[in-house]
């Protein structure tokens, strides 16, 4: 929702400054789809955790779950350019590269670099990850283990990661730092959706089509106006976009879990309400669940989640014109209930 009214913004402020070069340069707030592959080397397998730094523009990335400890062996493990640019040696442990249109990557907590200046290719070897914390702060911070800390700067400044996309794979940040949280927090490419701290991540590269699994990204919930409840609980409205303007009868349809049930969705009711969370807005209906969703088990990467999908007929003819706000509860077995809720204009 933000993007989409920055994005309206933007076209608005186009419009009466006749498209200025400013105006184009304050949209490219991510780099192009196509530009950068994952910072490890294609063919290799690393996992990722949760967006960080003071601007949320950094992302770590490492080998294996767990990470290893200090002191395993790093030697073998490659750091590599995520795009052809100029290099920098910032320390022993750190380095830059510039690339074009102003964007910059930032490695640290690596050593053995082989390059101090000059131009590298994409994909080329740079460093290893430090194997000692000595090493691998040398510039200061903290580590807790072995790994690569990926940081997104433009024209010097950082920039937050989210919505960058590395080797077709686009960072949703989620919320905070080191969001840990899958219903929030991961990255996405197509219709494959990988978690922080868990999932095997392969660098296949930059994909030709330059997919970037927007579709799927834009309809997670953390764009919502109102949520709350369990952090496990992702429930998701998939045919109501926020403040979408409806008339008669709408299907409310969508699908909800409990990442942390131990079998099955976790999820037992959905009820909706009106113009107010329960006690305060009007309780309208329970809405069939169980239906099956073999998308949502398809994406999530488990069988379990397939009957997760809701559907409730809302009549929206008495209704007065104008905004509403929809609120949809899921109760979790294991932890009660959580809701989401979307905007919705009656047209008159
Ligand atoms: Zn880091």
């Amino acid at each position: 929702m933000r993007r989409f009214i920055f994005v309206l913004l933007l076209a608005l402020a186009t419009l009466s400054w006749h498209s200025t070069p400013v105006a184009a340069a304050a949209s490219a707030s991510i780099p192009p789809p196509g530009m950068f592959q994952l910072p490890f080397p294609l063919g290799d397998t690393w996992t990722f955790n949760g967006v960080h730094g003071a601007h949320k523009e950094a992302i770590d990335f490492s080998v294996g779950r767990p990470w290893p400890r200090w002191r395993a062996d790093t030697s073998q493990i490659w750091v590599v350019a995520a795009a052809p640019g100029t290099i920098r040696k910032t320390s022993s442990c750190g380095f830059e590269i510039d690339h074009a249109d102003g964007w910059t990557t930032v490695y640290y907590h690596v050593e053995h670099i082989l390059r101090d200046s000059g131009m590298v290719q994409a994909n080329e070897k740079l460093a290893v990850i430090a194997n000692t914390p000595r090493e691998a702060i040398c510039e200061g911070g903290s580590a807790t283990g072995p790994h690569l800390h990926f940081g997104l700067k433009r024209n010097g400044q950082d920039v937050p990661i989210d919505g960058m996309i590395l080797s077709g794979w686009r960072i949703h940040s989620g919320r905070g730092r080191y969001d840990s949280n899958c219903a929030r927090m991961y990255i996405v490419r197509g219709e494959q959706r990988l978690c922080p701290y868990t999932d095997a991540l392969t660098n296949t590269g930059i994909p030709a089509d330059g997919d970037n699994g927007t579709a799927l990204a834009q309809n997670n919930n953390d764009d919502s106006p109102l949520s709350g409840g369990a952090e496990s609980v992702q429930i998701e409205v998939d045919s109501v976009a926020d403040r979408a303007v409806v008339q008669g009868v709408m299907s409310v349809q969508g699908w909800a879990i409990d990442h942390a049930a131990p079998d099955g969705t976790g999820i037992d009711h959905i009820h909706v309400y009106l113009d107010g969370p329960a006690g305060e807005g009007t309780f309208l209906a329970e809405a069939s669940y169980a239906i099956a969703r073999s998308d949502v088990a398809q994406v999530l990467g488990d069988e379990r989640f397939r009957p997760a999908g809701f559907v409730y007929e809302w009549d929206t003819a008495h209704l007065s014109p104008g905004q509403h706000v929809l609120f949809v509860y899921a109760h979790s077995v294991t932890s009660g209930w959580s809701f989401t809720s979307r905007t919705v204009v009656v047209k008159p």
